[in-house]
């Protein structure tokens, strides 16, 4: 019978979750959309000294921000609760225990001094990597090399210990995954890893398997970090008997730097000039604060899809996708098998389509949330025009006051480049009939302002080119921006009279041309 698809998200509250963290939740969760499945967060905190206070709830409010939707997590729970591996403790020493019953793993009481002086020994003889693995263990204080009377004895004085692996020493391991095919390891490259601690915590890797085995968990979709653990995982399925159920294995490639120069990691912070994090985060031990995408405009829907595109694709042109089209797209076959380079542009072009395509009333109210900032008061109707008329020109929320904040305001500074070159006296004799003329105009709207400025251009002698940037230099201060005469109607006749009349103030020492 086929099993039902279920995935985990695994993370360890160490800190802030990583955009790569997070694709690879998007991913795990996509797989299990696609096929009715379920999306399971577990916490793997076994390793108490680098708990960071704060990190779970960053990674809940990351997830949901996205969209992404847990069926068992910590919070919510679920048949196989807890999710949180710390408070799964009890559950491991039995299968710690049933691999030494089974003779494949041992006690080991070596001391630091002891794990020290082995390595020291190792590197001395030029071993390239010292490790603790079938040939060196033999040398060591453990259950395999001390007698079994002394052992006992050793563990009724509770003296501390680790369980360590005993790996074997000349074993081809295979491993199938669905990215990369077949993957072959020696087992001399693997050393005996402790599986508990001194503490009577598991480690990642003892934990890690337990729990994908009682949580059956069908696929493990994780970064290509873990590959070099992958193979140890196997043993351990192999080992505990579970090889028939062990999940299948996808290892996504990396994330890298904008420039393909190595990983893109958490210290790379706001260094290279955009956010690694979803959301703000702020060090509970430091304070140093790194942005997020949340904050600096992105829409959730845009960061997913950006996000889902950053190791996969559909195979066709479209790049549009909704969570529920990126689901029933999904395939594990296409995610690609190397690296992606991070493309900050893409991500802020993905934004640009979210936002046009959002309503004007929707958008309206970004900018009526700054306004209330701002104290400017502003209907409902004029918020939507101006949405209207910025929205092919913002990239995110945030600029629809920043960049349309003229709307509002009177200019206080104009820029310097346009008053250089389109500022004349020629412009000014048109502005003053313009200004002047103004106020008499009947059916004031967009159509009717231009009509009027024709005319007198006309009288002029002068094309509406030869005035265009000045004007909109007088009425907004800037360079560029949307159709002028709809500005003109949304600020209204007096408004347009008076800024008119400041600007030929203000500017005269260019309009002596
Ligand atoms: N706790 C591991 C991590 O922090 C999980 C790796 C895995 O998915 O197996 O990434």
């Amino acid at each position: 019978m086929e099993r039902e698809v279920r995935v985990r998200f695994a993370p360890s509250p160490t800190g802030p979750l990583h955009i790569g963290g997070v694709r690879t939740a998007l991913y795990n969760y996509l797989l299990a959309k696609k096929v009715g499945g379920k999306m399971i967060l577990r916490i793997e905190d076994t390793d108490q000294n680098r708990f960071v206070p704060g990190a779970e709830d960053y990674i809940l409010e990351s997830l949901k921000w996205c969209g992404i939707e847990l069926d068992e997590s910590p919070v919510v729970g679920g048949p196989y609760a807890p999710y949180r591996q710390s408070e799964r403790k009890p559950m491991y020493m039995q299968y710690a225990m049933q691999l030494i019953e089974s003779g494949h793993a041992y006690y080991a009481f070596d001391t630091a001094e002891e794990l020290d002086a082995m390595r020291e020994r190792l590197k001395a003889a030029k071993v390239a990597t010292p490790q603790y693995n079938s040939i060196t263990r033999n040398t060591m204080r453990n259950s395999l090399t001390l007698p079994e009377d002394e052992v006992k004895q050793l563990l009724d004085s509770g003296a501390p210990y680790v369980i360590r692996l005993k790996v074997p020493r000349k074993e081809e391991i295979r491993l199938k995954d669905l990215i990369r095919g077949w993957v072959m390891v020696h087992s001399s490259a693997i050393d005996d890893k402790v599986l508990m601690k001194s503490d009577g915590m598991p480690t990642y890797h003892l934990a890690n398997i337990v729990d994908d085995h009682l949580m059956q968990i069908t696929h493990v979709i994780r970064g290509e970090e873990w590959l070099p653990s992958a193979p140890l995982h196997v043993l351990l399925y192999r080992y505990l008997g579970w090889e028939d159920t062990m999940p299948e294995f996808a290892h996504l490639p990396l994330l890298l730097k904008p420039d393909g120069n190595g990983k893109l990691s958490k210290r790379d912070g706001d260094k290279l000039g955009f956010p690694v994090f979803p959301l703000r985060w702020t060090d509970p031990f430091t304070g140093e604060v790194s942005s997020g995408y949340r904050e600096s405009g992105y829409l959730p829907e845009a960061f997913v899809n950006f996000l889902a595109f950053l190791g996969w694709n559909p195979g066709t042109q479209q790049e549009l996708f909704t969570m529920d089209e990126l689901a029933d797209e999904f395939t594990i076959e296409r995610i690609g098998k190397s690296g992606t380079r991070f493309d900050i542009q893409k991500a802020r072009w993905f934004n640009e389509q979210y936002l046009r395509a959002k309503p004007d009333a929707e958008l309206a109210k970004y900018l009526l949330a700054a306004l209330e900032e701002h104290n400017i008061s502003c209907t409902q109707e004029k918020a939507e025009k101006i949405a209207g008329l910025m929205k092919e020109r913002v990239s995110f929320p945030q600029e629809f006051w920043r960049e349309a904040s003229y709307f509002f305001v009177a200019p206080t500074e104009y820029n310097e480049k346009v008053a250089t070159k389109k500022w004349n006296s020629q412009a000014v004799a048109v502005f003053e009939d313009f200004k002047n003329e103004l106020p008499a105009l009947q059916n004031f709207n967009a159509d009717s302002v231009k009509e009027l400025l024709l005319g007198i251009l006309e009288r002029h002698n002068m094309k509406i080119g030869q005035v265009m940037q000045a004007l909109r230099l007088a009425v907004t201060g800037a360079e560029a921006g949307p159709d002028l005469m709809q500005i003109i109607e949304v600020i209204g006749k007096e408004e347009t009279v008076s800024r008119i009349g400041t600007a030929i103030e203000k500017l005269s020492q260019y309009a002596t041309a």
